[in-house]
């Protein structure tokens, strides 16, 4: 039997315990995997004082895959966001997002299938900022030939071409390979001519080499609108980094919630796996959030590492145990633990 070597980051809040789940889970499946496990985030902080020590950078470059549990973004303690730096060390340029109904889940829509491909490295998510009164933003505000108020602070948002090639080969590629018929590009080039407008023409020049595959165009705004009223009419949606995060989250919501919503993060080296979700930290040790938008992320590691068959079975088993709608957690109407879910979704794999 073939084993991997994967590096596993538990994060902290409601991580651990979901991590542990997973890899329960994995175990039972019989798939052999020789986790590394490295510490990033708050508990990473007391001991090496940085939420991202070396190490844990050192593990994925070795191992090229891991399965991160969620991490916490302090607020105002100068830390960056451990998420965006692992992006950006490690060239992660696609974020890919499946938001699929499975029955049992509490929802408005039905028959919902998409999947949201994010670029991950450049947008307003570049950290590109400058404080109020700055020399930077006083001398872009002097020479915008714009009404900015002197006291702005001043946000830059690259979007490139090269950037933009990738992502939308990465788009359309997912799309051949998992036989969808359409990717709908999604910007405000009405307002943001340069950048948004570079997004539309660099996509446009790469679908002409997927011609089996349609593509379209939507404004943002309208397609929020579109999203809540018929999401059926769409299958890949292709964003630069800010507005995927935000509809990211709102197709989360259509499909039943954070609870259910996998992602995974690739580059042209390494992949990173993980829940759409954050730490929820108010539910820290409560064994109370569910484990399936993990679990589900680690069945797209699965497939990555070639194991189809157990990626296959472990969905099954996850689809069945919410059909049932017997042993699951709160926010799937259930009162069950998450590790009491895990069990279940283990007899039935
Ligand atoms: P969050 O996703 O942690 O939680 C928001 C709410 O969604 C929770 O209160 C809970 O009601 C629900 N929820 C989340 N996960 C769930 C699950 N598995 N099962 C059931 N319900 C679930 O978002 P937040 O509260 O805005 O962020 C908390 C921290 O997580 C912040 O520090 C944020 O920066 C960080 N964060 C990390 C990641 C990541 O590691 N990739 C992603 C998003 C947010």
């Amino acid at each position: 039997m073939k084993k991997y070597k994967v590096t596993l980051i538990p994060g902290d809040g409601t991580g651990p315990e979901i991590v542990e789940i997973v890899k329960r889970v994995i175990s039972a499946i019989g798939t052999s995997i020789d986790w590394e496990e490295v510490e990033a985030g708050e508990c990473a902080i007391e001991k090496y004082n940085t939420p991202l020590p070396a190490e844990v950078l050192d593990s994925i470059r070795r191992t090229k895959v891991a399965l991160k549990g969620p991490i916490t973004t302090p607020i105002g303690t100068g830390f960056r966001s451990v998420n965006v730096a692992l992006r950006q060390e490690l060239g992660l340029y696609a974020c890919l997002r499946p938001c699929k109904i499975y029955d049992g889940v509490k929802t408005e829509f039905k028959n919902v299938d998409l999947v949201v491909v994010r670029e991950n490295m450049e947008d307003l998510y570049c950290g590109v900022e400058f404080e109020p009164k700055s020399d930077v933003a006083r001398y872009i505000i002097e020479r915008s030939n714009k009404k900015i108020h002197p006291d702005a602070a001043i946000s830059i948002k690259p979007i490139s071409v090269f950037g933009t090639q990738r992502i939308a080969r990465f788009a359309f590629e997912y799309a051949k390979k998992n036989n969808r018929k359409k990717v709908t590009s999604i910007t405000k080039a009405n307002i943001m001519k340069f950048t948004d407008g570079l997004f539309y023409q660099v996509c446009r020049e790469v679908a002409k080499n997927y011609p089996e595959i349609e593509y379209e165009e939507r404004l943002i705004d309208n397609m929020c609108m579109q999203l809540v009223q018929k999401p059926q009419m769409y299958d890949v949606l292709l964003l630069p980094n800010l507005y995927g995060d935000i509809v990211s989250d709102l197709c989360a919501g259509l499909v039943g919630g954070l609870g259910v919503a996998p992602g995974a993060n690739f580059g042209d080296e390494y992949a990173v796996f993980e829940a759409v979700h954050g730490s929820a930290p108010k539910y820290k040790g409560m064994n109370k959030v569910n484990p399936v938008a993990l679990l589900l992320s680690a069945k797209l590691m699965l497939e990555h590492l070639g194991e189809t068959e157990s990626a296959v079975r472990l969905e099954k088993a996850i689809s069945k145990v919410i059909k049932e709608n017997k042993v699951v957690t709160y926010d799937l109407g259930g009162s069950a633990k998450n590790y009491e879910m895990a069990d279940e979704i283990i007899k039935n794999l």
